[in-house]
């Protein structure tokens, strides 16, 4: 058998990659002058051994670690709110964030806004509005990825929910990069079936918009190619066995590449998946699945070219149309609901309220294709009727 990776990269943050980094946690605390850090998770994970065995691998290497895991997934302002009282409560001085993009953005936020003076949504990524913040006040960050779907451990930003006008916003500060990731595959082995397909789902979906998305980031375009292909083809083997850790490590990696290339856009199946996840509390990536076969064809005539030399470049045969289907397969593979009605019960009375979210959503404006309200319901439709 061969070894799996094992490489320490400094893009776009310190990452130490490999099978049982897990065990440099501590030592990687205290190169960020760390001893008391907040460990950041959700309640599920909470009950897990990987969290348990953490946690005491951290407290025996003298670290005085306390667990935050009232994080709940789509994680809302309260668990944030939450998080700062006890990261102030507890003097901790730095936050190790461990999980999933619901763990991984709540630890990210509560050490963002561990000193800031104005509410949250005052830093939504909005035009210069990170500038408002207290820089100085943030704690440094350490994530620590269960999930390989979000990216967000090698992200500037972090998603919550307002429940309030029933929207996720997504808050921006670079400092909000955590200052070392431990991507340490073994950690991903547990996840259950659903949430290995929809977190890779969701670095492909990452990856596949970047890729398509206008504008001009030939770095960015470079790296969601590769992460299209190492998702196409490490998804059905981690979702088949879920102990391939090469596969593992490969998903690990195309979630990393997948946040990476966003900054170059994102586009309408986030435009659509966005306000279905606020509104049904629906798992982001999964959402994003269901959603991506009708973006793309919604899309057909402005990324035709664009897909016929990705096809090309992962080794699909036929282009545009070989790209499509070997999506539907892989969908059918991961048992991605194919129909938005055998996914979730869509109220038909939200059709037009999804529409309009959709065009305002920041990511609208990454679409190939202009996203107009009439486009955003066809798509809507088509996802209806599968
Ligand atoms: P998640 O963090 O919500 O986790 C889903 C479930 O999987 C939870 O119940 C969790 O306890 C469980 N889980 C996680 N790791 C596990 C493991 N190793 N073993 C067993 N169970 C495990 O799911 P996610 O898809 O990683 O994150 C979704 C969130 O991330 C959403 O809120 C979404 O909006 C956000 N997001 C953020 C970014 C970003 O750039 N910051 C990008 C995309 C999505």
């Amino acid at each position: 058998m061969t070894a799996t990776p094992f490489a320490n990269w400094s893009f776009p943050t310190a990452i130490r990659f490999g099978v049982g980094r897990i065990a440099e946690l501590p030592a990687a605390s205290r190169t960020l002058g760390m001893t008391r850090p907040l460990f950041v998770t959700d309640a599920g994970l909470a009950e897990l051994d990987i969290t348990a065995d953490t946690i005491a691998l951290c407290r025996a290497d003298g670290l005085e670690v306390t667990l935050f895991s009232n994080v709940q997934p789509n994680p809302v302002e309260a668990n944030v709110n939450a998080g700062v009282a006890a990261l102030r409560a507890g003097d901790h001085d730095g936050v190790i964030a461990f999980g999933g993009g619901s763990a991984l953005d709540t630890g990210k936020l509560i050490a963002f806004m561990a000193q800031q003076m104005r509410p949250i949504w005052d830093f939504e990524d909005v035009g210069d509005w990170w500038t408002r913040a207290n820089s100085d006040g943030i704690v440094p960050i350490i994530a620590v990825p269960t999930t390989a779907g979000t990216g967000s451990e090698v992200g500037r930003a972090g998603v919550a929910t307002n429940v309030e006008t029933r929207t996720k916003k997504v808050i921006f500060h670079p400092k909000m990069l955590p200052a070392i990731v431990i991507a340490d595959p073994q950690l991903t082995v547990g996840m259950p079936r659903f949430i290995t397909a929809g977190t890779g789902m969701d670095a492909l979906a990452h990856c596949l918009e970047a890729y398509c998305s206008p504008s001009y980031h030939p770095m960015a375009e470079g790296i969601a190619a590769e992460g299209v292909r190492l998702a196409i083809d490490n998804l059905p083997k981690v979702f088949e066995e879920s102990s391939d850790l090469t596969a593992r490590g490969n998903m690990m990696s195309a979630a990393a590449m997948g946040a990476v290339a966003f900054q170059k856009g994102l586009g309408a199946i986030h435009s659509l998946s966005h306000p279905v996840g606020s509104l049904y509390n629906t798992h982001h990536g999964m959402t994003n699945a269901v959603f991506m076969p009708y973006v793309l064809d919604f899309n057909n005539a402005a990324i035709d070219a664009k897909i016929n030399r990705l096809a090309a470049y992962v080794g699909i045969p036929d282009g545009f149309a070989g790209f499509y289907q070997r999506i539907l397969d892989l969908r059918e593979q991961c048992e991605v609901p194919h129909k938005l009605g055998d996914f979730v019960e869509v109220n038909l009375a939200d059709r037009d309220l999804i529409a309009e979210m959709a065009v305002v959503d920041p990511t609208a404006s990454g679409n190939p294709v202009p996203l107009t309200i009439e486009g955003a319901k066809s798509i809507f439709d088509a996802a209806l009727v599968g």
